[in-house]
């Protein structure tokens, strides 16, 4: 598989030229068409010689991102489901919330952490989804947008695989997509969810970017999340949230915390109190999701008297808290549902 010049960021793309016999603000130049002018091929970018346009198309793939199929749900969520030049397919979501359009991507081809409710984890990992693809996920959307004059504001590393399993492509495509010679997404609005690789947190809290963490917990106690994830069978809650004590103290930014309501599982007035005690110290935001049910999963949705009385409870505690709005309920919006479902059809 070729690289793509969408791989670099723009230290290791310096380096790249300078190693090349070119001035250093031959990656600034690369930079620009790549990400402010947009351009499809290497040979639309004009001030760069017919010599060093050449070497670089020997080397380097332009584009390996096929669209293979897009839905829009009712409320114009749009789910991208695309092709990558080995055969893999890959999804991307567009959310559009009033604070601005938000991408959310995939960070490998399938998953090995196997969550019980995830769509995702039904299949297990081939292979890491490289920085250049993730780059070109988003770039993709954003030339979508470039036609309404509209912008990705925020990324959120929150679609199929777990991020941390692909750790340095994930922090290169983050760093691209934040550099203000890229598409210069603010670092605050970048925000990555992990299901609690420990090791992840805590090479993330010695890295100087401000981006967000978010933790995929789900469960206020070691007996359910051990039942629907089984990630806490190797890092229980105790470690994960001295990981999270390591990580504030390094970087002083809020914690959020992923909650999937779980129908007569973990939505209980009972679980609301004991994840409040579990976090009341944190400086932290919980995302309260009711469940969207996956055919594959046993699990169902909470009634939502039963998921108002969670919120209820967290905030009586005075743990910050949203019940998140969901995004494309009519579509295959579930992490993995649109992808497992067009390689069912392809293996039947
Ligand atoms: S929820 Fe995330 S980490 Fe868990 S199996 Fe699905 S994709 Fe993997």
């Amino acid at each position: 598989m070729k690289k793509t010049l969408y791989d670099y960021t723009y230290e290791q793309l310096i380096d790249y030229v300078l190693v090349h016999d070119q001035k250093s603000y031959r990656a600034k130049q690369l930079y620009t068409w790549l990400y402010k002018k947009r351009i499809a091929t290497i040979d639309d970018m004009h001030d760069v010689s017919k010599v060093f346009r050449d070497h670089l198309k020997n080397e380097f793939e332009t584009n390996s991102l096929i669209l293979k199929e897009k839905q829009v749900s009712a409320d114009q969520t749009v789910k991208y489901l695309f092709e990558l030049s080995d055969g893999y397919l890959v999804e991307s979501v567009l959310m559009h919330h009033d604070y601005g359009k938000s991408v959310c991507v995939s960070t490998q081809i399938g998953c090995n952490m196997g969550c019980g409710f995830c769509a995702s984890g039904l299949i297990k990992k081939q292979r890491n989804v490289t920085a250049g693809e993730m780059v070109q996920q988003v770039l993709f959307i954003q030339n979508e947008l470039d036609a309404n004059d509209e912008r990705v504001s925020s990324v959120v590393v929150m679609g199929i695989g777990e991020p941390f399993d692909n750790y340095d492509h994930v922090l290169d495509f983050l760093k691209i997509i934040n550099s203000d010679h890229g598409l210069g997404i603010g670092a605050r609005k970048l925000t990555i969810s992990t299901c609690g690789l420990i090791d992840g947190i805590l090479k993330l809290a010695e890295e100087p970017l401000q981006i967000n963490l978010a933790i995929s917990l789900h469960a206020p106690n070691d007996a359910i999340r051990s039942q629907i994830m089984p990630i806490n069978r190797v890092f229980p809650i105790k470690d994960l949230m001295q990981a999270l004590d390591v990580y504030y103290e390094k970087t002083k930014r809020r914690i959020t915390y992923e909650y999937l309501l779980l129908a007569g599982i973990n939505d209980d007035v009972k679980h609301a109190n004991e994840l409040a005690d579990l976090i009341r110290n944190q400086n932290a935001y919980v995302n309260l999701i009711p469940y969207n049910p996956v055919p594959e999963q046993p699990y169902q949705r909470p009634s939502i008297k039963k998921a108002f009385a969670f919120y209820d409870q967290l905030k009586k505690r005075n743990i910050q808290v949203t019940l998140r709005q969901e995004h494309g309920v009519d579509i295959d919006a579930a992490c993995g549902q649109l992808r497992s479902k067009r390689m069912k059809e392809v293996e039947s």
